[in-house]
């Protein structure tokens, strides 16, 4: 059975997609749930008195809010451990003819509006990766099939994925995804897609993760048009950071936090040596993770520091190969390879970039039984290049080197993005962003867009507006 298939998706697209397929319908009505005016963007009316605020982390949700406080006229520091803004958001350019790769978020779909409005701002370019058809990939599925996917798409349509404090039908949460298909009597055909699409992509089974997660995920606005920015998505954070530049102190990560009724004291490392800082209000920027190592005196309350303990995330692998033609391109109509065998992808990340070289990346998730761990990192690359040779067998005449990016293993990272295993959307979500004293929380995974770089930009405009809005 072939690992690999050809074509790039995003998640949510591929469980949309999927379901299309069982409804065998040309075109999916756009979900009614919130199109439009689901994004409440801070207001960036200037502050009267002005606010010292300390944000951890400089990825796309401590930058923006770190942005848009400093535009309402307060002061911020940010501390980032890494020597570098863009966290998640990582464009690898080691690479011949000046090519680079997405090694992190890929894919801005045209509904990100938070995205889009920097886009706009900052007058970055896109490029359009691929069209989200909805071709039904030739699968065949029975009437049963249909009515389930039916309902799923009728229980989708009740929630509400932006309301974390009162989850819309909690008590799907109860359920796994797959209990939740069982219970809808959805067949087994349906099933082993549904596994494969989510393990796929997300890197995580059916079996453990929140049916209200899924579900969620399912009613969220549905794109038609998938972008990366031209010359590299780390044009995003890098203008970003260019905006605070002196603001940003990099290579100094968080250790410690105290706090009480007055303000908010972060010890973080320079040089090896420890330094304090003070701030009335401070952002926690930095995924859950990340947070399980910062020392926190007092303890936060028992549910948030449950939340910073419990809190999940999926392990996916990216991995671009440098070829010195693009060879895939002569292979005129190379058909979709089923959905059946899908537990990985290779896609062409140099779309859009001058040629003849090329670039293919591997998107593996941990799940695919390639098990990098155990792979000594020298090994990798030639492992990884056997399995694209199983779909491209005239790849290693072509093949010039590579670059191996494995979330789990990034000390300020720790795993691609969140998820909510069943129990933990009422449970261990609906304490995630809520403030506690002084200290504000954002990142992906306290947003309704969770898990995208859209939700990042969410939840740093979520902060940036309670902060602004709270008394001194
Ligand atoms: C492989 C992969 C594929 C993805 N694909 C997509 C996609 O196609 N589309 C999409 O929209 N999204 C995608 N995402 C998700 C997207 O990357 C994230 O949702 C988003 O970038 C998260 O931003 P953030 O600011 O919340 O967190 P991060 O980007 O992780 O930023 C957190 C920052 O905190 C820093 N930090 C951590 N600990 C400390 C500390 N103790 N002190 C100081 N700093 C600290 C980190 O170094 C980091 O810079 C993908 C992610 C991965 C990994």
């Amino acid at each position: 059975m072939n690992d690999f298939y050809k074509n790039t998706w995003t998640r949510r697209d591929f469980i949309k997609t999927l379901s299309l397929a069982l409804a065998a319908l040309p075109m999916r009505p756009v979900l009614s749930f919130p199109q439009a005016g689901t994004a409440k963007f801070f207001s960036r009316q200037k502050t009267e008195r002005p606010k010292k605020v300390i944000v951890i982390g400089a990825g796309l949700a401590g930058l923006t809010a770190a942005y848009e406080l400093t535009k309402a006229g307060h002061d911020v520091i940010i501390l980032e451990a890494r020597n570098r803004a863009g966290g998640r958001v990582f464009t690898v350019r080691e690479f011949a003819d000046g090519l680079h790769a997405e090694c992190g978020a890929e894919w801005i779909e045209h509904t990100h509006d938070y995205l889009f409005r920097y886009i706009e701002e900052f007058g970055l370019s896109l490029y359009r990766g691929r069209f989200v058809d909805t071709e039904d990939e030739g699968l065949q599925f029975s009437p049963r099939a249909r009515q389930a996917h039916e309902k799923l798409e009728g229980t989708a349509k009740e929630i509400n994925p932006f309301e974390h404090q009162m989850p819309s039908r909690p008590e799907l949460d109860k359920l796994s995804f797959y209990e939740f298909l069982k219970q809808n009597e959805a067949p087994a055909e349906m099933i082993e897609q549904m596994q494969r699409s989510v393990s796929a992509l997300m890197a995580i089974n059916i079996e453990s993760i929140s049916a209200l997660h899924l579900l969620n995920e399912y009613a969220l606005p549905e794109s038609r048009a998938s972008f990366r920015i031209a010359g590299g998505n780390d044009q995003l954070p890098k203008t970003l950071a260019a905006q605070l530049r002196e603001r940003i102190y990099y290579s100094r990560p968080a250790m410690k936090i105290a706090h009480d009724a007055t303000g908010v004291r972060v010890t973080f490392l320079e040089n090896g040596l420890q330094q304090t800082i003070n701030g009335e209000r401070l952002v926690i920027a930095a995924p859950f993770t990340c947070v399980r190592k910062i020392e926190i005196a007092p303890a936060l309350s028992p549910e948030k520091m449950k939340a910073i303990a419990a809190l999940n995330y999926g392990q996916i692998l990216k991995a671009p190969l440098q070829f010195r033609e693009r060879f895939w391109l002569k292979q005129a109509g190379e058909p979709r390879k089923s959905l059946r065998d899908m537990i990985g992808s290779v896609y062409e990340a140099s779309g859009g970039q001058a040629g003849p070289r090329g670039l293919l990346v591997a998107y593996i998730p941990d799940k695919s039984g390639m098990a990098m761990g155990s792979i000594p990192p020298e090994q990798r690359l030639e492992k990884i290049l056997a399995k694209v040779s199983e779909i491209h067998p005239e790849a290693p005449r072509y093949y010039e080197g590579g670059y191996v990016k494995w979330w789990q293993e990034d000390p300020w990272a720790g795993g691609t993005y969140a998820y909510f295993r069943p129990g933990e959307i009422t449970t261990v979500r609906t304490n995630i962003a809520r403030p506690e004293g002084r200290i504000h929380f954002a990142g992906e995974h306290t947003a309704g867009w969770q898990g995208y770089m859209n939700g990042a930009v969410e939840s740093g405009h979520r902060v940036a507006e309670e902060i602004h809005a709270a008394p001194a």
